[in-house]
């Protein structure tokens, strides 16, 4: 008899490679041991969805320093640890793939740290070492401006043309490393820099297809093929913003802030403010009459225009839980992954063909990229 959608969902290993959470740990001091209705993450909505590893991003915003900028990466880093030991009856830090699917056998959730800009890494290999060291295993090598080590997709302009001469620099020592370069964020010319210079499998962590939805943070068709062809994967975002062109408006973007102030403000008062609680209720009522939500089903589109386009081992999910607004419905939260695996089901996949997407793809290319460092 065939397994049911649950087993099938419980016996995979489970990946989201990518969410804002440590911000939420940060500014809004969110406890991920209780369940919150607040965000999209925390360990026990983890559980729920069968999630078995999840990738805090280390972020840091465009506008800071250098110095600020590491000041604060090491400021989260030690913060989501902190977190992470205060729950450990639920959760570990895992540092290596190996480690990851030991703490799933043991019934707890794995964590795993990735950086999201690398501005905090300066112009000092040095620290890039000690990141590595400290449990990072990913780096966005940058966000949505140029920074020392590479072009992003968001300015019209180009300062590098793709990887500047320290980017490169960069990019070797996480071959070495064992360090995955992730290309989410980057130029399209970054992108093929990076192809061009790593050694090892490179992935988008968060990103979707521009053949579906034409923002620059998404990749080209050639650009998927590309990063196929050298055992790489993408892992698609759940924004609608980067599902489909109907959300990539000025008026969906600023309805979104405008969205995620009041929900905050709301929470911010205990959720008793009157004003908030009032404000809150306008842009629901708002945003559902004008910018309802894509069905969770269009994410799955994102999948299955990847796995014709290069067959079914180079795509998988990173969700960008916390760090963005209204996600599809049906999967508002870390809680619903389950969702995917059924629909999977529902479109004639194999149990086998589903494992690769909802995890085992992008842990066959970090397991190269943690090989590679062992022989360079
Ligand atoms: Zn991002």
């Amino acid at each position: 008899m065939a397994k049911s959608v649950h087993q099938l969902h419980m016996e995979a290993m489970v990946v989201d490679t990518h969410c804002d959470t440590p911000l939420r740990i940060d500014e809004e001091h969110a406890d991920l041991g209780k369940r919150s209705d607040e965000g999209h993450n925390d360990f026990i909505r983890m559980k729920e969805g069968g999630l078995d590893l999840s990738f805090y991003a280390i972020f840091t915003r465009t506008r800071l320093t250098p110095d600020q900028a590491t000041v604060q990466a090491v400021r989260l880093i030690g913060e989501t640890k902190d977190m992470i030991a205060a729950n450990r009856d639920k959760v570990e830090l895992a540092y290596s793939v190996r480690h990851a699917r030991e703490i799933k056998k043991s019934g707890r959730g794995a964590i795993m740290l990735g950086m999201e800009n690398g501005a905090p890494i300066q112009n000092d290999i040095a620290l890039l070492n000690e990141f590595y060291r400290m449990g990072v295993r990913y780096v966005t090598l940058c966000h949505s401006a140029h920074n020392q080590l590479c072009d992003s997709c968001a300015p019209k302009e180009a300062k590098w043309h793709g990887l500047s001469p320290f980017g490169k620099k960069v990019v070797e020592q996480m071959n070495r490393l064992g360090m995955i370069v992730d290309v989410s964020h980057l130029s399209d010319e970054s992108f093929y820099d990076c192809l061009k210079y790593s050694k090892a499998p490179i992935v988008a962590t968060h990103s979707c297809c521009r053949a579906m939805c034409k923002h620059p943070r998404n990749m080209t068709d050639k650009m998927i093929k590309d990063l196929a062809k050298a055992g790489g994967v993408i892992q698609i975002n759940f924004y609608p913003a980067f599902l489909s062109d109907a959300y990539g408006t000025d008026a969906y973007f600023d309805a979104a802030d405008r969205y995620d102030a009041a929900m905050k403000a709301y929470w911010r008062s205990g959720k008793k403010g009157k004003k908030e609680i009032a404000e809150f209720k306008r842009m629901t009522q708002y945003i559902k009459k004008n910018f309802p939500s894509p069905s969770y089903k269009l994410l799955v589109d994102h999948i299955e225009h990847v796995i014709n386009l290069v067959g079914i081992d180079y795509v998988g999910l990173g969700s960008d839980y916390d760090g963005i607004e209204m996600p599809p419905i049906g999967m508002e939260d870390v809680s619903k992954f389950e969702v995917i695996t059924k629909e999977l089901r529902h479109r004639g996949y194999s149990d086998d063909e589903i494992k690769k997407v909802l995890g085992e793809n992008f842990l066959r290319a970090f397991s190269q990229v943690e090989d590679l460092a062992m022989t360079i």
